[in-house]
């Protein structure tokens, strides 16, 4: 039998579930979930697959729609701070990687970069979070210095696609190119749209010299 000493974590755990059971953070119901979210929510998850269009990106992978709970979830991750629903994004991503043998194939994850004022404001980078989780668990290198945003630019989600293209032109800049050279990277974001972004950082990256990029993403909007 474990003494009190040996977990304290738990205990305390295990006291804070009766004081306070815990609620699902979308809907807020009760639920007993290792992800913090009831059965309801996750079960309205609903899972895709690999899609590309853009010239730079040799295949673009979303793990689901970006709709209902995983909507939810990402704005809440992004925005409100909730980092503890970074359990079950990883789980998603690494499930996804697997049964598509993404791993297999890739040298190096490279987060898609905010523009440093942006990263203090929100005070972490959500994508490199997701790709650091992922680096960890399927154990390919990171990379989360040499693709560098140099330019501010306005949150694609107010803008058509035409506008996209525009506005994200030209903001993304690699810093040591022989990091990259030679290399198959995986391009690791939170949501996939038109997109632009993860096309502008592929540019660069064959422009240095990778071998190939693919990109990862959570959810792919309509
Ligand atoms: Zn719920």
């Amino acid at each position: 039998m474990p003494s009190l000493l040996q977990k304290p974590k738990s205990i305390f755990k295990a006291f804070l579930d009766i004081v306070l059971p815990p609620v699902c953070y979308v809907c807020g119901r009760n639920c007993s979930s290792k992800y913090g979210l009831c059965t309801l929510c996750l079960n309205r998850i609903r899972l895709c697959a690999e899609y590309s269009k853009n010239p730079y990106i040799e295949k673009a992978w979303s793990c689901s729609y970006y709709k209902d709970t995983i909507k939810e979830c990402i704005h809440l991750f992004k925005y409100r701070g909730y980092i503890g629903l970074i359990d079950i994004f990883r789980d998603i991503m690494i499930d996804f990687v697997k049964k598509h043998d993404i791993h297999k194939n890739m040298d190096l994850i490279v987060p898609v970069p905010v523009y440093p004022t942006k990263k203090r404001e929100r005070t972490y980078n959500h994508a490199e979070i997701l790709a650091r989780s992922l680096s960890k668990n399927l154990v390919i290198p990171i990379d989360v210095k040499n693709l560098k945003k140099i330019k501010w630019t306005q949150s694609q989600s107010e803008l058509g696609r035409e506008k996209r293209l525009k506005n994200v032109k030209d903001s993304f800049l690699v810093v040591d190119k022989g990091v990259f050279s030679g290399k198959c990277v995986l391009v690791v974001d939170d949501v996939y749209t038109t997109g632009a972004t993860i096309n502008e950082c592929a540019k660069v990256l064959r422009g240095a010299k990778a071998s190939k990029v693919f990109s990862l993403t959570l959810a792919r909007g309509a």
